[in-house]
């Protein structure tokens, strides 16, 4: 008979712009029992964005105090700033029988697989770096040199696929995040 389980781990990458936000919505309104993790950050808060909600906005020695503590899953330094998963969220919250999601870049993603080598590791593709391109462009937030900048970094990230055990193509939300889904379930149903 099953027991009753730790929650799973599963960590989401891919670049800027391939949509991870929003097949993360989406399959959380259509699968209960799965959070997200909500990250540290030395970077200012956008427009919009609440501190709690969408990150722990801190000052760098906060953020250096507490990986001296050792609060940190994973850390990992992105465009001049530094981001980190605290751990005693996870924790908590996989102890509560719930499965976590941590959407962080790559770096991140590896050091997870090394001290968690059973947490799950999804990595969401644009169809193409031309679609990648025009999706950053008609979002209409960024400057030609921090579009040029995303998609040098999106070219490496897509060479660190191979560390990740699911792909997933987003050329259409809807079935992207079937699949993000399906692979929530399967995991859970997994033996070993
Ligand atoms: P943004 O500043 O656009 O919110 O995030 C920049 C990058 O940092 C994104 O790729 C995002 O997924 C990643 N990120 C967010 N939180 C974390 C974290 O806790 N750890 C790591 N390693 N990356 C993170």
């Amino acid at each position: 008979m099953a027991e009753s389980k730790l929650g799973r781990l599963f960590v989401m990458s891919g670049p800027s712009g391939v949509g991870k936000d929003s097949v993360l919505t989406a399959m959380f309104e259509k699968l209960s029992g799965v959070v997200r993790s909500i990250s540290s950050t030395t970077r200012s808060p956008r427009t919009g964005e609440v501190e709690g909600k969408d990150y722990r906005f801190l000052t760098r020695e906060q953020f250096e105090t507490g990986i001296a503590a050792g609060v940190f899953l994973e850390f990992a330094e992105y465009a001049g700033n530094l981001y980190g998963t605290p751990l005693a969220g996870v924790n908590n919250q996989r102890l509560d029988g719930n499965d976590v999601i941590l959407k962080i870049e790559v770096q991140g993603a590896h050091r997870v697989k090394e001290a968690a080598p059973d947490a799950t590791l999804i990595f969401i593709e644009p169809p193409s770096l031309a679609v990648l391109e025009s999706r950053l462009r008609l979002r209409a937030t960024d400057s030609e040199e921090l579009i040029k900048a995303r998609l040098k970094r999106a070219t490496e990230e897509l060479e660190c696929v191979l560390w990740y055990d699911y792909r997933i193509v987003n050329d259409d939300l809807s079935a992207a995040t079937d699949a993000l889904r399906a692979i929530v379930i399967a995991e859970r149903c997994r033996i070993r």
